[in-house]
C-alpha cells in the first residue's frame, strides 16, 4: 500500500500524541532523514526503506527529529522493542553508535521550512497571531466557536485566511480555537 510521506509523519505523530510522548517531527526533518540515509534503511543500509522506525520505542521518546529513522521491514520486525543492549546484541555496536550519534547530531527544525505548519502569510504577521495554549484551557471546534460567536464556520475560515482570527492546528492540521480566544473575541470592539 502506498503511502507518502506526509501521511507517514501525521500516523507517528498521531501515536505519540496518543501515548503522550513527544510529537514534534516534522515533515521537512523527516525528509532530511530520508535523504540522509539515501533512502535506505539505517540499519543494514542495503535495503530501501519501508517504515518509519522509532529508534526509542514511541512510548518512551515519542515522534521526534532524534527518535526517528528509516528502516526496512525485516530490520522493524527483528528490532522489535528491543533497547540498549538488545540492540547492539541484534545489531553490532558499530551500526547502533552510527544510528545513535546520527540521532544526536540532528536538531528540531533542521529540516527548514515545513510545509505542513506553515500558517498563512496573514496569520505568522498578524499581531493576533496565536499565544501559547495555557494548559487546561478549554478548547472548541470551529463548529462550536462558531455558535458561540454567532457567525458561520466559513466566516471563521475567512477570518483565519485574513489573519482576523486565526484558528490553532492540531499536528494534523485540524483547526481549534481556545477560551483565551473566546474571552478575548468578546472583550475586543471586533471589526472586520
Ligand atoms: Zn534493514
Amino acid at each position: 500500500m502506498y503511502i507518502t510521506e506526509d501521511q507517514r509523519v501525521k500516523t507517528h505523530i498521531e501515536r505519540a500524541v496518543v501515548v503522550g510522548t513527544s510529537a514534534t517531527l516534522t515533515l521537512a526533518e523527516w525528509q532530511r532523514t530520508i535523504t540522509d540515509f539515501g533512502g535506505m534503511c539505517a540499519y543494514c543500509l542495503t535495503k530501501p526503506f519501508a517504515v518509519m522506525e522509532h529508534f526509542v520505542p514511541v512510548e518512551i521518546a515519542g515522534t521526534h527529529v532524534k527518535n526517528c529513522v528509516p528502516a526496512c521491514t525485516g530490520c522493524n520486525g527483528k528490532k522489535g522493542l528491543s533497547t540498549g543492549d538488545g540492540l547492539v546484541n541484534l545489531f553490532g555496536k558499530e551500526t547502533i553508535e552510527r544510528i545513535a550519534s546520527y540521532l544526536h547530531s540532528r536538531k528540531e527544525g533542521d529540516g527548514g521550512d515545513n510545509p505542513l505548519v506553515n500558517r498563512t502569510e496573514d496569520c505568522n504577521n498578524n499581531p493576533r497571531s496565536l499565544a501559547p495554549i495555557i494548559e487546561g484551557d478549554a478548547v472548541y471546534s470551529p463548529q462550536q466557536f462558531a455558535r458561540f460567536i454567532g457567525y458561520s464556520v466559513l466566516t471563521l475560515q475567512r477570518w483565519d485566511r485574513q489573519g482576523i482570527l486565526c484558528a490553532y492546528r492540531t499536528p494534523t492540521h485540524r483547526r481549534f480555537y481556545t477560551h483565551q480566544q473566546l474571552t478575548a473575541y468578546f472583550e475586543e470592539d471586533k471589526t472586520e
